[in-house]
């Protein structure tokens, strides 16, 4: 066995998202970047996962694999009980509108829209119009309410992720995929912006997958992976506590060099 998932002691029925010795990787020229090399992790329905490394370590690649937007080169993805690798572009692109929401470091918001357009975007897409209770709910949890018909450049960067935030949780996707979703915001806004997201798991039992360079970010987390090269070094479970991962980042945990068998050294 290559390698070794954080889930191994799981109940995998449970598991909305679930990674299967996945390897990746890209061309480039005449050379090839192994960018995961061989990824098994679950994540459990209703949690928040962390996917925590360096810059260049994978975490991108392994959202885009586990939310269909990348293939992988081998490995399964298993998605809310859908395996990604039996699905076409059809399948694949109804399956994001419908069950899957991303939050992006750049907030990818549109100027001209406002708030509640922004929010409501991805269902006047869809064709569908919003709850008029839940988007009222889910614009007054992020702290909205006053801001509703403002648009994103009359807005904090703060402001402009929580609105990011809404938009996912509008459309009640199972899962959200977040990757660096606190990479352009302050420590308060960061704090902010993540205790609502794992106030909402709690509350509507959506489940967030999200990878940060950060390791405070692993705080707000159910369960932590740290990746390394592309490959999952050590894994954390609950709660866990921040003074522990600080001391994790002194140690270095992540900068030791990968393994041939494994990404942990010695
Ligand atoms: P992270 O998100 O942790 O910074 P990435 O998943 O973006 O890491 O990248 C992992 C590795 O794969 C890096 O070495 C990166 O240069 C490489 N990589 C990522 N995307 C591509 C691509 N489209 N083409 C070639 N190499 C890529
Ligand atoms: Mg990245």
């Amino acid at each position: 066995m290559e390698t070794e998932g954080i889930s191994e002691q799981s109940d995998r029925t449970d598991e909305i998202v679930r990674l299967e010795s996945v390897r990746k990787s890209y061309r480039s020229g005449t050379d090839s970047v192994l960018a995961l090399g061989g990824v098994t992790i679950g994540c459990p329905r209703g949690s928040v996962t962390a996917i925590i490394g360096p810059s260049g370590s994978g975490k991108s690649t392994l959202l885009q694999c586990a939310a269909g937007l990348d293939r992988p080169t081998s490995g399964t993805v298993t998605l809310d009980g859908e395996e990604l690798n039996g699905l076409d572009e059809t399948a694949l692109t109804r399956l994001h509108r419908d069950r899957v929401g991303f939050i992006f470091q750049t907030f990818n918001l549109l100027p001209a829209l406002d708030v509640e357009e922004n929010v409501t975007l991805p269902l006047t897409l869809a064709g569908r119009s919003a709850d008029p209770s839940l988007l009222v709910d889910v614009i007054r949890r992020v702290g909205l309410a006053e801001h509703m018909r403002h648009r994103p450049f009359e807005l904090s960067p703060g402001q402009r992720q929580r609105v990011a935030i809404a938009r996912a949780l509008v459309t009640r996707h199972a899962v959200i995929f977040a990757d660096e979703p606190t990479g352009a915001l302050d420590a308060r806004d960061t704090d902010e912006v993540l205790g609502l997201l794992q106030e909402t798991v709690r509350e509507t039992g959506q489940t967030v997958v999200m990878a940060s360079h950060d390791p405070l970010v692993a705080s707000y987390a159910d369960r932590v992976a740290f990746l390394s090269a592309g490959r999952i070094v050590d894994e954390l479970n609950f709660p866990v506590d921040r003074a522990v991962i600080q001391r994790m980042t002194h140690l270095g945990v992540w900068d030791r060099p990968p393994g041939p068998e494994r990404g942990v050294a010695g």
